[in-house]
């Protein structure tokens, strides 16, 4: 079986303090470091649904902020990586902050500029550079909360905002927060998605439409990351929550 190991990013900043910004030479690092250990890059429906390799590597980036064309774009053509943006496709383009619980603190700060999302001709030109652009639906709801229709709306709507602006019928969704049911994964699938991303640490059972990512962050120095990486922690991750937290938290 092969090992197919999917990384969750969202900004891309050494000036911004949030905690899921990471740095240029974070990524190009981390990122290195598992082509030499073997690792093949993908994108995240091919890793998911049809992996190349024995060991797939899989980047992705939720909330397609601008600092994703502007500093990982550049560290991640070099290394022949395509990678896979989660869009939020009624936020982009549209030149405005986005913002949601968690993230709207920032908003009038000195690094409100860094909540800005990509153009659509910004994502167009990673697509054309063999990227992925997956949905993250429409505005970035918790899934879960809202009605069946509103869900139709943000899912469906979501795929048919990409297929419009891209010319290609859409595969793949992430979660907006990681958050899932057994409704949500259902109705994505019925919205016509293959590929769905969540979050390590949620899901017990992978399967092609709730992929557990690991989510890496600003934090995540090279020992932890090593770790989290892991085929053995992300093994343990979806058997022993407890320990393999407690085994996280030890670690920088
Ligand atoms: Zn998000």
């Amino acid at each position: 079986m092969s090992d197919v190991l999917s990384l969750c990013y969202h900004a891309v900043s050494d000036r911004w303090p949030a905690g899921f910004a990471v740095s240029a030479d974070q990524i190009e690092r981390q990122v290195s470091g598992l082509l030499e250990r073997g690792y093949v890059g993908s994108t995240f429906s091919a890793a998911v649904l049809d992996p190349p390799a024995q060991r797939t590597l899989t980047i992705t980036f939720d909330d397609a902020y601008r600092s994703v064309f502007e500093e990982a774009r550049p560290v991640l053509e070099p290394l022949g990586v395509p990678a896979t943006v989660f869009v939020p496709t009624a936020l982009v383009g549209s030149e405005r902050p986005m913002a949601w619980p968690g993230t709207d603190h920032w908003l009038g700060s000195a690094h409100e500029a860094e909540l800005t999302p990509m153009s659509w001709d910004e994502l167009g030109e990673l697509h054309a550079l063999g990227w992925e652009i997956g949905s993250h639906t429409r505005t970035h709801p918790h899934l879960p909360a809202i009605d069946a229709e509103a869900m139709r709306d943000e899912l469906e709507g979501s795929r048919s905002d990409l297929a419009e602006r891209l010319g290609e019928p859409c595969t793949s969704i992430a979660y907006p927060y990681g958050d899932w049911n057994d409704e949500v994964v259902a109705a994505s699938r019925r919205a016509g998605f293959s590929a769905g991303g969540a979050l390590a640490g949620r899901v017990r059972r992978p399967d092609a439409m709730l992929w557990p990512r690991v989510g890496v962050y600003g934090k995540d120095g090279p020992a932890r990351f090593r770790v989290k990486a892991s085929p053995a922690m992300r093994r343990l991750r979806r058997t022993g929550l407890w320990r393999a937290r407690f085994l996280l938290r030890r670690l920088r």
